[in-house]
């Protein structure tokens, strides 16, 4: 069984500039997302405690749980970062059932305000291979229907310009400069144009990128939109 954070099947609100991807500076992004509007932090799926602290000064009271069985070859291990102080109901070795309390929603570390930052990583050989967006990967989890089913990473081989639509006659907002990483949730086709065809959309800035200006134009990993 899997549950949100707040342990329902219904999806909480993600804090503004909380998304997953969403740009931290120094060329870093958000590795999780933050949930807010609820106090009780429940467990998403069942699993092993594999933390339970402090885990690291940014972080703040942590937990680690890793599932019961590997995904794809992949341990998965769903950590949740900035737990009030003092309120952990697990510990390390513990065995917790999805939707068990596992502490309360807190700002410690470097949380802006209280929030329950759930980041979902992949380990294979004790290496961290990625982390995935937890609305995502939790929506499916779940077995609703999420409107995106997945983001990848992009890097452009060249300057490209970010639309409010997927055609090149829609106004630009943005722009991605040659060799940056981009996060994107999906691909559609807007107009025919030379070579390729295909468009993705910005994971949090909703912008439309035109595939053909980047390394790889595979669609793998991306929902059509
Ligand atoms: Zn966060």
């Amino acid at each position: 069984m899997t549950v949100w954070g707040n342990g329902l099947a219904i999806q909480p609100t993600v804090s503004n500039g909380g998304q997953f991807g969403a740009p931290r500076g120094q060329g870093r992004t958000h590795a999780g997302a933050d949930f807010i509007g609820y106090s009780e932090l429940r467990a998403i799926e069942p699993g092993r405690v594999t933390f339970a602290g402090v885990l690291t000064p940014a972080a703040g009271v942590s937990v680690a749980i890793d599932l019961p069985s590997k995904i794809d070859g992949h341990i998965v291990t769903i950590v949740r970062m900035h737990i009030k102080e003092g309120s952990l109901r697990v510990s390390k070795g513990s065995h917790v059932v999805a939707g068990q309390l596992i502490g309360l929603m807190g700002d410690s570390g470097n949380a802006q305000g209280k929030c329950d930052h759930v980041e979902v990583r992949f380990f294979r050989n004790g290496a961290l291979q990625k982390t995935v967006d937890p609305v995502s990967w939790i929506a499916r989890r779940i077995g609703g229907r999420p409107a995106v089913l997945s983001s990848d990473q992009r890097v452009a081989k060249a300057f490209v310009n970010g639309r409010t639509a997927p055609t090149r006659q829609a106004p630009i907002r943005g722009s991605l400069a040659r060799g940056i990483t981009g996060t994107f949730n999906g691909f559609t086709r807007g107009e025919r144009v030379e070579g390729n065809d295909i468009w993705f959309r910005g994971a949090f800035t909703g912008l439309w990128f035109w595939s053909g200006a980047f390394t790889s134009t595979s669609t793998q990993g991306l929902a059509q939109v």
